[in-house]
């Protein structure tokens, strides 16, 4: 009973999720497995309603395929998705579908997404005909009323893509994401093409329709400053573990983590309010194939010692809502 309310207080509730790739040789499925790629590897986090919660990490630590996996457009190798307390994993695929009218993604360059030969409003109203939601006359309303939502004009609805400049055609990929009322999206890396200008205001249209509609967000992104000007809180990625978990203001004050202190060390001093000293980070990532023994960070990490290349350290709650897995703050 107990453990049914504090599932129910989040809209998403993401429970040891891995996605792992097997690799074969020449002969695909006909060869043995040589071994596996742990792009995802048991990552937790929950989202309450009407919050954003930025993923943040390097190109390559998992945030793309937790995004994924989690709206199952890839399945996962083991773990929960819980969305409104029903795990996406057992659902069939009608009700799969069903739930993903409420749950949206938005990728980074949306023009390959739209159809060139569609005009934007058959675009628009394209989700809606696939669902079976309106009249002719009212999905053409819809489509109107969301392309001023997201700040395009009404003569924008008779255009091809290829009309279009990059903030807008991402105005676009909101407006399609919409257009089906969901109570959740998935926004990957999109404003990482944009001019600065452009992007933010591509982030104050966000916050806007956050709050107009009601919406949850996961906001993926390499660049945290980025994810600080639009979360709640933020999860680091690393090499497909979240090795920090914060409120924004709390981790951009108190970096805890050596990677988030990297991070952060690559952001321009007057966008960050560290006090501490920052460390810069060396090297490339590993391959998620032949991950590091013990800390998967330790490779890189100017703290590790010999316990770091032994022994897995546990994720843990350090101060109020913030975690991290690092030996450093393990009780001596
Ligand atoms: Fe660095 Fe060790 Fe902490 Fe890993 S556990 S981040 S290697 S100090």
């Amino acid at each position: 009973m107990v453990k049914q309310v504090v599932e129910e207080k989040y809209l998403l509730n993401v429970q040891h999720l891995k996605k792992y790739y097997q690799i074969r040789g020449a002969f695909g499925r006909l060869s043995p497995v040589k071994g596996e790629v742990k792009a995802v590897d048991d990552i937790s986090f929950q989202l309450e309603k009407g919050e954003t919660y930025g993923l943040v990490g390097e190109s390559g630590s998992g945030k793309t395929t937790t995004g994924r996996a989690l709206l199952r457009l890839i399945d996962p190798s083991s773990g929960h998705v819980l969305y409104e307390g029903k795990d996406i994993a057992n659902l069939s695929q009608e009700e799969l579908r069903k739930i993903r009218k409420d749950m949206q993604m938005v990728f980074q360059d949306p023009f390959s997404s739209l159809n060139p030969r569609k005009r934007i409003g058959q675009i628009l109203e394209e989700p809606l005909k696939i669902h079976g939601i309106g009249t002719k006359k009212q999905r053409q309303e819809t489509a109107f009323d969301i392309l001023e939502k997201v700040g395009l004009k009404p003569e924008h609805y008779f255009r091809f893509p290829h009309e279009f400049s990059g903030g807008q055609r991402q105005r676009i990929g909101l407006a399609r994401a919409l257009v089906l009322k969901p109570k959740f999206i998935i926004l990957d890396e999109p404003v990482s093409a944009l001019d600065v200008s452009i992007q933010s205001q591509i982030l104050n249209l966000l916050a806007d329709l956050q709050k107009e509609l009601d919406l949850t967000f996961l906001f993926i992104a390499h660049d945290i400053s980025v994810v600080r000007h639009i979360s709640d809180r933020i999860g680091v990625m690393y090499l497909g573990h979240i090795v920090e978990e914060a409120p924004t203001d709390s981790l951009f004050e108190k970096p805890l983590h050596p990677y988030t202190q990297a991070l952060l060390a690559s952001v321009p001093r007057r966008t960050t309010d560290v006090k501490q000293e920052l460390i810069s980070i060396e090297g490339e990532l590993p391959s998620p194939l032949h991950p590091p023994s013990g800390c998967v960070f330790h490779t890189r990490c100017p703290h590790a010692w010999e316990r770091c290349k032994q022994e897995v350290p546990v994720y843990q709650e350090i101060h109020q809502r913030h975690f991290t897995a690092c030996h450093l703050y393990d009780e001596k």
